[in-house]
């Protein structure tokens, strides 16, 4: 801290303890007495909860300050105010001010931890919440849906709050315009840190939303400025914009997979805004719908999005669309940006028989696009003579649209603040030379920035010998990011299950050593929410196995993660999984979700089950069980049945994946197990990145690939496959290179 800073913190100290003994501190140490002063509050007065937890604490805050002597609520000590268990806060009435408190360690009893309201039609108006945090406050439930920020009424505040770690499904924070006491609300969400958001997989993962489609043609006015989004990965819309006359400005969007969506509403605009991809995976922009929406002056960097996940991308509309579809953009104007490396703009995204409705009346003016390794960022899906083309900059390298752009030889300058830009005549690009909102200038000093997702390998190493039990009780005693190495070769017999409720690694010393792990429990291990494992090394022998029908060597929790897990698995023999007739490897359940499943290296034999069914979320909602899938470098060797059955059904559009890979793998007698009711040796449904190569498939059964939902994007490179079922498909939507079936050439 600046010494500048401190004085100021000394002041404003100074200036919060006289305020408080002019008016009067009144202490509150349960519900009990916070209620008694609420009662009695009067316009000025501090209301202080001591410091604790206070577990299962329902507070309703329900009073009337004035604009000069607003009443508050505060802790005794900042950090030191937990509010646990089934807790939540109600405020209602007039110029009240929440400060300090801290949400973790459980869940909200309803389905709003800090709600602007009491109840229906009972709001407040003119109050502000400032320096909160709500850390991990999640039901088990991944897909019940919580909010964690609600605001009603009108003239409310939002600002300098820390919230991370959201896994259910639900907004993190929402405008609601349920009634008229809700619309034209001049609300204010300012300086928030919006910390990281687990990819939930389904729709309903948006960090902030405004509005709904319902009353999406109703002015809200809310100002979201200066707040700092890192890693908010839910889904595709990062905000969901769903009402008229919104302002974002000066944004900072760090890493983040998915758009600011202006989804429903008219007349909004986004100015000043960084967003900074860092080269991650589906980082995208702005995404642009409706009437006279503006962007103007934005910086964007690395951002490697596609599809509805571009750094700009301008949709098609449906004619005479209905309110919760696709208006066309009309009236757009997008203006002053500069784009650094990034892959791609796009321009009438979502043009089908449906969305045929091409933007009109709108401009693309004064910006700048430069990319250093890529040569083709435009894609245009349909007709964009409705959209004007004015003094906008390409680099030299870039493929231009008919001719529409200016293209000159960019050169690429790091500012002393470490962010690119390219050298262009005065007036054109953006002006802005590093993010208004940082890291440390939002949310709270006071509270440990959260640690983000789990890793393997950054724990301790424990070395374990061969012998009954010797695993399970290193795992026992183990602890997040802990590296469990197998010390000796011979047999690492287990009769109790081994649940995972932290990521580790299992490996052998070295390569000479051969450890086989057996285990006489139907689940060998079992990853239980908050698990990961990593395998590097082993056998799995399936020899001590019970003879349980349906049992497993790794599975998931039988109920619902709210945590991500991985599991990877490297340079490992898995045989005679055979006591019973059906005894799959790995076993996922509903409601639960991999960010990365990886086999490499590895070599799999006589196996009566299945290898892995990703496919439990049958709904069809658009989810699924692993975000990324990859199988490199591996043999499958009679497995009576299939080798992968990767599922996402429906026509959801929130969601990414998932994607899969499939690299130098050899599958011999898969498959025909008649317990096998996939009726294939691989079968994809909806994958929507699906890259399969170097595939040789022998006496087995079908490879079956089902294309379906947007654009999905299938590449088949280098696969033979003889003497068995051959290729099944639904239709011709995939490239196919060195594609041979059955001794014809595909
Ligand atoms: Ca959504």
């Amino acid at each position: 801290m600046t010494s500048f800073n401190k004085i100021l913190v000394v002041l404003s100290l100074v200036l919060f303890f006289c305020s408080c003994a002019d008016k009067g501190v009144i202490k509150v140490k349960n519900v009990e007495e916070f209620n008694v002063a609420v009662k009695n509050a009067l316009p000025g007065d501090v209301i202080q909860m001591a410091n604790g937890v206070w577990k299962n604490t329902e507070l309703k805050f329900d009073a009337k300050g004035t604009a000069e002597n607003p009443i508050q609520l505060v802790v005794e000590e900042r950090g030191k105010v937990k509010l646990e268990g089934q807790s939540r806060i109600n405020i209602s009435g007039e110029h009240l001010i929440v400060n300090g408190l801290v949400f973790t360690n459980g869940h909200t009893p309803a389905s709003e931890v800090i709600s602007f309201k009491k109840k229906k039609g009972v709001y407040a108006n003119n109050c502000r919440v400032t320096e909160c945090v709500i850390d991990n406050y999640n039901p088990i439930e991944r897909m019940e849906s919580t909010y964690w920020v609600s605001l009603y009424g009108k003239n409310n505040r939002v600002d300098h709050c820390y919230l991370v770690d959201k896994r259910n499904k639900g907004v993190t924070m929402a405008v609601r315009m349920v009634d008229e006491a809700c619309r034209e609300n001049n609300h204010r969400i300012d300086h928030n840190y919006f910390g990281y958001r687990q990819n939930l997989g389904a729709n309903g993962g948006e960090t902030l939303r405004i509005g709904t489609s319902h009353y999406s043609l109703s002015t809200s006015a809310t100002q979201v400025d200066s707040n700092y989004f890192e890693s908010c990965d839910g889904e595709h819309e990062i905000i969901s914009n769903k009402s008229c006359g919104n302002q974002f400005i000066d944004n900072t969007f760090y890493e983040c997979r998915g758009t600011l969506t202006y989804r429903h509403g008219n007349d909004n605009v986004s100015k000043g805004n960084f967003f900074i991809g860092n080269n991650k995976e589906y980082t995208g922009g702005i995404r642009i719908i409706n009437k006279r929406n503006k962007a103007i002056n934005n910086y964007f960097s690395d951002l490697k999005g596609y599809r509805f996940r571009g750094s700009l991308v301008i949709m098609n509309g449906v004619p005479n669309s209905a309110i919760n579809r696709y208006h066309q953009v009309d009236g757009g104007v997008f203006a002053n940006n500069t784009f650094v490396n990034c892959d791609h703009i796009q321009l009438c995204s979502g043009s089908d028989e449906e969305r045929s409705a091409v933007p009109i009346n709108s401009v693309i003016e004064n910006n700048v696009f430069y990319h250093d390794n890529s040569d083709n960022i435009f894609t245009v899906f349909d007709d964009i003579s409705g959209i004007e083309f004015k003094k906008n900059i390409i680099g030299k390298n870039l493929k231009n649209i008919d001719n529409k752009l200016t293209v000159t030889n960019l050169k690429v300058i790091e500012n002393e603040f470490g962010f690119k830009i390219p050298q262009v005549e005065e007036g054109i690009g953006s002006t802005l030379v590093k993010p208004a909102a940082t890291a440390d200038n939002t949310g709270v000093s006071w509270y440990p920035k959260a640690k983000g997702e789990m890793q393997f390998n950054t724990g301790k190493t424990i070395e374990v010998k061969a012998g009954v039990n010797t695993l399970f009780d290193a795992i026992v005693t183990s602890q997040t990011g802990d590296v469990i190495v197998l010390s000796e070769s011979g047999d690492y017999v287990m009769d109790k299950m081994m649940e995972l409720t932290h990521p580790i690694t299992i490996k052998s010393a070295t390569k000479e050593i051969k450890p086989v792990i057996k285990s006489s429990k139907a689940e060998m291990f079992l990853i239980a929410n908050g698990g990961g494992l990593k395998l590097q090394g082993i056998e799995i022998n399936g020899a001590e196995s019970p003879d349980y029908a349906g049992n497993s060597m790794v599975s998931t929790s039988h109920y619902s993660m709210n945590c991500n897990y991985k599991f990877l698995m490297e340079d490992c023999q898995v045989t005679d999984l055979d006591v019973n007739h059906s005894f799959d490897f790995l076993k996922v359940y509903k409601n639960t979700m991999a960010d990365s499943i990886l086999i490499r290296n590895c070599q799999f034999s006589n196996i009566t089950g299945n290898i892995m069914l990703l496919n439990k979320e049958k709904d069809d909602l658009g989810i699924y069980n692993a975000e990324y899938v990859v199988i490199e470098n591996s043999e499958f060797k009679d497995v009576k049945g299939s080798v992968l059955n990767l599922y996402r059904g429906g026509t959801d559009e929130s969601t990414f994946g998932p994607a899969l890979k499939i690299d130098g793998c050899v599958l011999s007698n898969v498959g025909f197990g008649k317990r096998n009711k996939t009726g294939s040796a691989i079968y994809t449904h909806g994958v929507q990145v699906n890259n399969i190569s170097n595939l040789k498939i022998d006496n087995s059964h079908y490879l079956d690939l089902y294309m379906t939902n947007g654009e999905p994007i299938t590449n088949l490179t280098n696969i033979e496959i003889n003497n068995s079922k051959g290729f099944k498909y639904n239709n011709q939507s995939f490239t196919a290179n060195g594609v041979k079936v059955n001794g014809s050439v595909f």
